[in-house]
């Protein structure tokens, strides 16, 4: 069956970029085809790089590094134009350090058999334990290689069974997230794949099939392509074809062809019109993969190695000093709500450059929580070291595995968001409220502030949220979209909250800054008669933050008084309000949660406006004027 398929017609569908994968089998030189495709999915981001051929009578070749795709070439240069399959990897570390051992492909204990994946094993230290226990050992800190040993364990165990069946087995016993590629020396011509959470496409072409986590890498040599759904593996050869099956029953999947009909640059922003976009639409996938592991919510638990370790200490401290810059300081203050409400510890929140030149009262009693999506701020950097000299425990969190942050600390938790490429950070602002969340309710559980019953209805709501950002998603989108266009020419915008919303508030008006070039102002709702009120008129719109929880009344108060001086008010609501709805201009619903999660669904259509005004205004919106990714000067 052959479907044509327009990819934009799907662009609605989070999809979750995580370094890459490329395989390949024909008859070109697999070297060529798999290092130009790893650089083809540079863009997703990775801090390491691999590569593994193989051929009839020979064992595996690979090579891998840490670094870039050029330094994997310019050390495996001597496979060239010998070998017709293998597979090739960009890794984004999320268990263990970027380095040449954690790199991938990852090998067997007997080093038959060779797997690169991308995503998380969730559950590999249990099968870590179970595996040492029958002898086998491990080179490396990942995930990855606990599953590859998994395989062989199962082939040895049955030595009936076929390679592609090993597979089936080993991952029906993890739990997470993964787009695998699987090689077995005795089985050269043979390539297994399977997908759960990761993407991968398989590219078909006349008499070569291609492997791939996009379709970028193989759309110059085919246009047909089969995209493996949730919980399928395919075994691919040249002899056999592509043989789908579930994963779970072995149910054989007749595939659907789909024609590519995209250029390069739209696969690699999925379809999206920018990354930033794209990344505001991963944000379910990325938020789940933030609580993958630490969550479970099954066994009333919060799974977190740098809290545990050093509880104790945390909960002894005198108080938590949170240092950040940007939009991570806008996570921060939410950080601070959280903690002093569930772990009733002080917690202050300072912005980095002013803390380290202010001579802060810091001593050992303090817990320096810094947090930094790059993990390379440079006053954020700064500011930690002088903590760290005076003594103060530091905690970091950051998205960058192995950043210079996260190497100073002396524990800290990783967000998991996968690579943020537009500059303007979303995904890795709610990642970073999805970790203060579990960090605040963890010690709050602990040091018996938070009763059991109320730490599991918190942590369930945590669990739900990854469908409420999904509802917000596809609820808001459009409204938020033709919205924008009213506000194209407007000079000034006013962004309110309070409470929890009051960090909201001050991020939706960084967003807009940055990308718009807007003039913004957030402002806790209450403040605004000692001020701001004095600017608004009919010409100023109001972003008013508004759930059902918390200061509703103060906030239903707040939004007359704006009334009253013709302000425009967009009303971000619960679904199902009336009050503020009914004096707003533009009304914007999202669902109910606990109020110490609504910034995080609150965040979504504000990260929107921001967006679509930009877009309209013609902005450079991944890349905006004298803005850098990672801010590495003070
Ligand atoms: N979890 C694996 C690792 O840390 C894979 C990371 C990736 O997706 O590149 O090695």
């Amino acid at each position: 069956m052959l479907i044509i398929l327009n990819i934009f017609a799907t662009n609605l569908i989070p999809i979750k970029n995580m370094c890459g994968i490329v395989g390949y089998t024909g008859f070109q030189d697999a070297y060529e085809v798999i290092i130009n495709g790893l650089r083809r999915l540079e863009y997703r981001g990775y801090d390491s790089a691999g590569i593994v051929l193989d051929k009839e009578h020979s064992s595996f070749q690979f090579a891998k590094t840490k670094g870039k795709v050029d330094d994997l070439a310019a050390i495996s240069e001597n496979f060239k134009g010998k070998f017709n399959i293998g597979m090739g990897h960009t890794r984004w570390a999320t268990h263990g350090v970027p380095s040449n051992t954690n790199a991938h492909p990852h090998l067997s204990n007997n080093k038959k058999i060779a797997l690169i994946h991308n995503g998380i094993i969730e559950n590999y230290d249990t099968i870590k334990t179970m595996l040492a226990e029958k002898g086998y050992t491990f080179q490396s800190e990942t995930d990855t290689e606990v599953l590859v040993n998994l395989i062989e364990y199962f082939m040895n165990k049955n030595p009936e069974i076929d390679f592609p069946t090993a597979v089936r087995y080993a991952l029906n016993e993890v739990h997470g997230a993964y787009a695998i590629t699987v090689m077995h020396d005795d089985f050269p011509g043979i390539l297994v794949v399977g997908r759960l959470g990761s993407p991968l496409a398989i590219g078909l072409g006349e008499n070569e099939y291609f492997i791939a986590s996009d379709a970028s890498p193989f759309v110059e040599f085919t246009k047909e392509a089969v995209y493996l759904e949730e919980g399928h593996m395919a075994t691919i050869s040249l002899e056999k074809g592509v043989d789908i099956r579930t994963i779970t029953e072995n149910e054989k999947i007749i595939p659907e062809i789909q024609e590519l009909k995209l250029s390069l640059e739209q696969i690699e922003k999925g379809g999206y019109e920018h990354f930033m976009l794209k990344e505001i639409f991963e944000q379910p996938k990325s938020i789940q993969d933030t609580l993958r592991g630490r969550l479970l919510v099954n066994e009333g638990i919060i799974k977190m190695a740098g809290i545990w370790d050093n509880l104790e200490k945390i909960n002894q401290a005198k108080r938590i000093i949170i240092i950040a810059c940007g939009t991570s300081w806008h996570a921060g203050l939410i950080g601070e709500y959280l903690i002093e409400e569930f772990a009733r510890i002080p917690v202050e929140v300072e912005y980095a450059s002013e803390f380290r030149y202010r001579n802060p009262i810091i001593t050992d009693k303090d817990i320096v929580i810094a947090i930094s999506q790059s993990g390379e701020t440079a006053d954020t950097m700064a500011a930690l070291k002088l903590a760290k000299e005076k003594g103060a425990f530091i905690y970091g969190i950051c998205n960058v595995v192995d950043s210079s942050i996260a190497r100073i600390t002396d524990a800290g938790s990783y967000t998991h968001a996968g690579p943020e490429i537009g500059v303007a950070s979303t995904k890795a602002f709610t990642a970073q409220l999805a970790i203060l969340s579990l960090i605040a309710l963890k010690l709050g559980k602990h040091n018996g502030n938070l009763s059991n019953q109320e730490f599991m209805k918190l942590i369930t709501e945590l669990d739900h949220l990854l469908q409420k950002v999904e509802q917000v998603l596809q609820s808001t989108h459009e409204i938020v979209k033709e919205m924008a266009k009213d506000f194209v020419d407007v000079q000034n915008f006013l962004y309110l909250g309070r409470g929890y919303n009051f960090p909201t508030a001050l991020e939706g008006a960084l967003k807009l800054k940055e990308i718009s070039y807007i003039h913004a102002e957030g402002y806790p709702a209450a403040e605004m008669k000692h001020g701001p009120i004095a600017l608004i008129d009919e010409n100023m719109p109001i972003v008013i933050i508004a759930p059902k929880q918390g200061h509703y009344d103060k906030i239903v108060s707040n939004v007359q008084e704006i009334k009253a001086r013709k302000g425009k008010i967009i009303a971000l609501v619960n679904k199902g309000d009336v009050q503020v709805s009914s004096m707003a201009d533009y009304v914007i619903e999202f669902p109910e949660t606990s109020e110490c999660f609504s910034p995080i669904l609150a965040s979504v259509p504000l990260q929107l406006l921001a967006y679509y005004v930009a877009v309209y205004r013609g902005a450079n919106v991944d890349q905006p004027r004298n803005l850098a990714k990672s801010v590495t000067v003070e």
